[in-house]
Parts: structure tokens; C-alpha cells; sequence
């Protein structure tokens, strides 16, 4: 060994013993380097050979740990959202060093500190449901609208309305339902019992809907405790790495420990991935599920209010002379009276009765009493403007109700429907037959009651017949 090479030698050792630790593969290429430089007849061949060994075990360790560290940084970047992804930002470079992963590793401890307070993702699907809750709200309160219309238990109606307006749970609504097929029940006819199979329907469908939203609300519980395991978990490693940066004196031995540790996390981090998709998932196809039910209930729905609006319709017709009956002159009255009063129009109404119709059944039968009927309803009818409201009231008695009209212009109004009654050729067995009708008509004062003001026609009705029939009062 030559003195200038002494130095060299020297270099060469400590050199040596300072990239000792990385690597056992390395470490026994070092030990065999140091070993060639202690050999008293030094060898610099063999040295060169050996030294060309520990530059390529380094070189591996460089790649490894770079691959590493890219691999750790990929799967961060793959399951952090868009806001966390700021916190591996010093590992975006191209070759990233020890120093920038540990300088990811303590946000990220913060970082794991906060998501262990915050919800899992999951939770914004109760807003999806709440949309789901509302529609099927909606689809309630007209079906109970509609039975209402029917003066169907109208004051249950009233408080099953109530109590939809204010957004009611899932079991509420079932509760609801229930209360309405209950209505249908205790209200309709035998034929009409179709409508009980269509709510048991929506019973049924609302039970399984509040099944599905208790499976979501305990897959929702899954997830927050996945996500407090996964902390933990994450936690403990944390804990771990800071452990080990605290014992450990060889900055090489910490590194592969740390670089473990890196692992370690990486490895839970995608686990967790993994079981959160795979929640998140049971969750997404429940609410299609939900999805799929609502509309059939829709649908459904839908049948029934047509339905439903064709027997409020049916209900509310006479049948012999197809003009509205009774009730259905009370619905439109009432409806009529809230646009009056509103408005501050004058209303009137007549009560307009046939003349010695008993003479007709008596002398013809009923089958031609009931004809008469018939036509002379058709007649009025056609003489009426078509925003008054003709109605059979009861027996051979019509009521008419005359929107925006005062006094003199009902009279007017029915004065002609009296004169054209008189002026219809009815033949009965080839016999011209005259059939002539009474009426009497009231306005209505201002907040008079409707029984009132219906007595007030009836009234002058009875004047027109004791004044000798087919003459109209007012
Ligand atoms: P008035 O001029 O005083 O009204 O005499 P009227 O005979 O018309 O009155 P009354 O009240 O004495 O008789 C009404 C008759 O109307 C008796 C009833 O049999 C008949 N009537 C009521 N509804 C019907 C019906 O639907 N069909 C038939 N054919 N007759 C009916
Ligand atoms: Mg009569
Ligand atoms: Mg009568």
C-alpha cells in the first residue's frame, strides 16, 4: 500500500461504515470492501470489483426506496378527495427523498385527526331520501285531498293533511297510510272496496321502504365505525413511526422502520378503501331500490285519483236527468260562494218546482213522470247561461244557482226558463200536454247562512204556487 493512497483508503472506510445499515444485501458488500482495504497487500483490482458491487446494491436501494415512496404517494393521491390531496403535494416531485415523505407524514396525522371527527360521505344520501319522504308526502295529501272532496270523514281528512305538512318520518307516514286505508274502508261500498287493495298496496310498499331506510341507517352506522376503526388504526401507526423516530439513534434503521410504517398505513388505507366502496354501494342500490317503489307508488297513485275523481264525479250526478244532485250543487255552491265573497259578487238562486206533477204519475205512470223529468231538465238546461248552475234538488224540484246576479237578473234569467218550459210541445199517447213550472228566487244578503237564503226561495216558491203556479217569484 503506497502512502498516496492512504488517504484514499481512509475516505473509502468511513465512506463505508456511513452507508452501512440500508441494506443486509449492501452491508455485506461494505463489510467485504473494508475488508479489502485492511488486507495489507491491498488488491485494486479486487477493490474496483467490489466497490463496482456496493454501486449497484445502492443503486437498488435508491430504486426501491424511490419506488416506495411514489407507490405510498399513488395510493394516497388515489383515495384522498381534492382537498386532502394539497397534503401529499411535497411528493409530487419527480424523485421524492425521506425527508419529503416525513413531511407528509405529520399533515396527514392532523389530517387523520379531523376525518376521525367528521361524517363518512354516506351521510349526504339522507338527503336523497328526504326528497324520496317528501314526494310520497305529496301523493298522501292528494289522496286524502280527493277523499276529502268526497266529504269523505272531511275533519280526519282535515288532520291527516295536517300532520303531512309537516314532513313526517318514515314510520309516521306508515301511520298515515294506515289512518287513510282506514277511512276508504269505513266509507266506501262493497264495489268500491278496489281502492282498500290499492292502499294495502301503498301500506306495504311504505313498510319496506321504512325496512330499506333502517338497513341504510345501520349501513350508515357500519361506516362511521369502519371509519373510526380505520383511524384508530392509522392512529396506532402514527404512533408507532413517532415511537421509533424517538428510540431509534441510526438515522438509516429509522428510515426502513418509517418506510415500513408508510407501508403499513398504505396498506390500511386501501382495506379501507375497499370496505367503504363496498358500503357505499349497498347504499346507492338501496335507494335505487327506493327509487323503483316510489314510482310504482306514483304510478298507482295516480290510477287511484282517476279513479277516485270518477266515482266523486259518478256521486254527484243524478241519475235520471244527468244533472248534478244535491251533493254535488252543495260542493259547487260552496265553491261558488268563496269566489263571491271574495270577489264582493251578488249571488242568486232559484227553487224551481214542476206543477201538479203528481196529476202526470197519476194519470200517465211513473215510467212517463220519470220522462218528463228527464226532458224538462234537458230543457231547462238549454235555456240556462252556461256559467249557471242547474241542479235536481229532490223529487220533481230543481235548484238553480246564478253566479254574479242580482235579483232582477235571476228573475229575468228564470222567468225565461219558465216561459220556455211552457212553450214545449210534450205530447203524451199524441196529446199536446202543457206541464208548466214554479219558481221562486232569492239573492243572497251579505253573510246571510245558505239554509237561510235556500228558505227565502223556498218561500216565494210557495208564493208562486199559491198565486195560482207557473210564475216565478222574487
Ligand atoms: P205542486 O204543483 O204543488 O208542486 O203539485 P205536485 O203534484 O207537483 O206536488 P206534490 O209534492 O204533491 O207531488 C210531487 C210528486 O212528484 C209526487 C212524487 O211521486 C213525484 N215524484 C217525485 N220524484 C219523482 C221521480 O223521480 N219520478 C216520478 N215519476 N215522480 C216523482
Ligand atoms: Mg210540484
Ligand atoms: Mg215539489
Amino acid at each position: 500500500m503506497s502512502n498516496e493512497q492512504q488517504p484514499l483508503i481512509r475516505g473509502a472506510q468511513s465512506l463505508s461504515l456511513m452507508l452501512t445499515g440500508y441494506d443486509r444485501d449492501m452491508d455485506a458488500k461494505l463489510s467485504e470492501l473494508r475488508k479489502t482495504l485492511k488486507d495489507n497487500a491491498f488488491n485494486q483490482q479486487r477493490f474496483n470489483e467490489v466497490l463496482q458491487e456496493v454501486e449497484t446494491a445502492y443503486d437498488n436501494i435508491e430504486e426501491l426506496k424511490s419506488k416506495g415512496i411514489k407507490t405510498f404517494r399513488d395510493t394516497l393521491d388515489s383515495i384522498l378527495d381534492k382537498s386532502n390531496r394539497e397534503i401529499i403535494s411535497p411528493l409530487q416531485t419527480e424523485n421524492p427523498t425521506i425527508t419529503d415523505l416525513l413531511s407528509v407524514a405529520e399533515p396527514l396525522f392532523k389530517e387523520l385527526t379531523i376525518l376521525d371527527a367528521a361524517e363518512p360521505d354516506g351521510v349526504s344520501e339522507t338527503t336523497d331520501l328526504d326528497e324520496l319522504r317528501l314526494r310520497l308526502t305529496k301523493q298522501l295529501k292528494t289522496v286524502l285531498k280527493t277523499l276529502s272532496a268526497m266529504n269523505i270523514e272531511d275533519q280526519s281528512c282535515e288532520k291527516l293533511i295536517s300532520q303531512l305538512k309537516q314532513m313526517p318520518s318514515w314510520k309516521d307516514l306508515d301511520v298515515i297510510t294506515d289512518e287513510t286505508l282506514y277511512l276508504v274502508q269505513s266509507r266506501l261500498t262493497e264495489e268500491k272496496k278496489q281502492f282498500e287493495g290499492y292502499l294495502a298496496k301503498v301500506n306495504a310498499k311504505l313498510s319496506h321502504i321504512t325496512q330499506i331506510v333502517e338497513t341504510d341507517s345501520n349501513t350508515l352506522v357500519d361506516l362511521k365505525a369502519l371509519n373510526q376503526q380505520f383511524n384508530e388504526s392509522i392512529h396506532d401507526q402514527m404512533r408507532e413511526a413517532r415511537q421509533k423516530i424517538d428510540e431509534k439513534c441510526s438515522v438509516t434503521t429509522l428510515k426502513e422502520e418509517l418506510l415500513q410504517s408508510l407501508d403499513n398505513i398504505a396498506d390500511r388505507l386501501k382495506d379501507y378503501q375497499t370496505n367503504y366502496e363496498s358500503k357505499l354501494n349497498d347504499l346507492q342500490q338501496s335507494k335505487e331500490q327506493m327509487n323503483i317503489q316510489v314510482q310504482q307508488l306514483e304510478k298507482e297513485n295516480l290510477n287511484l285519483i282517476s279513479e277516485l275523481n270518477k266515482e266523486r264525479k259518478l256521486s254527484m250526478i243524478d241519475t235520471l236527468t244527468q244533472l248534478p244532485n244535491r251533493q254535488g250543487f252543495n260542493t259547487r255552491l260552496a265553491e261558488e260562494l268563496s269566489r263571491a265573497d271574495r270577489y264582493g259578487y251578488t249571488t242568486s238562486l232559484a227553487v224551481i218546482d214542476i206543477d201538479y206533477f203528481k196529476r202526470i204519475n197519476d194519470q200517465y205512470g211513473h215510467l212517463v213522470g220519470d220522462k218528463v223529468l228527464k226532458m224538462i231538465g234537458k230543457e231547462m238546461r238549454r235555456v240556462c247561461r252556461e256559467s249557471d248552475y242547474l241542479a235536481r234538488y229532490g223529487g220533481e224540484e230543481f235548484i238553480l244557482l246564478l253566479p254574479q246576479s242580482n235579483l232582477d237578473e235571476a228573475f229575468t234569467a228564470v222567468e225565461k226558463i219558465r216561459e220556455h218550459i211552457e212553450n214545449c210541445p210534450f205530447h203524451f199517447q199524441n196529446t199536446p200536454v202543457s206541464i208548466t213550472v214554479s219558481g221562486g228566487v232569492a239573492e243572497r244578503q251579505a253573510s246571510e247562512p245558505v239554509e237561510k237564503w235556500i228558505n227565502r226561495a223556498d218561500t216565494s216558491l210557495y208564493a208562486s204556487k199559491g198565486n195560482g203556479r207557473n210564475q216565478i217569484t222574487a
